[in-house]
């Protein structure tokens, strides 16, 4: 398991083992949709609100 802080609200948040770069997850604190930016060290950003349509 590994551990970070949400940088929006400062919660501790739990990644699981096997996450990879660019997933998101959301903060149980805040709610906040966090994408993880970097592996090593453990960063989280805010994700995008708008939903981007990248169209075919
Ligand atoms: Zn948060």
């Amino acid at each position: 398991m590994l551990k970070t802080e949400c940088p929006v609200c400062g919660a501790d948040v739990e990644l699981n083992d096997g996450t990879v770069k660019g997933e998101l997850l959301e903060c149980g604190e805040c709610g906040t949709e966090l994408e993880v930016i970097n592996l090593d060290p453990l960063s989280l950003a805010e994700a995008p609100k708008e939903e981007e349509d990248w169209g075919e």
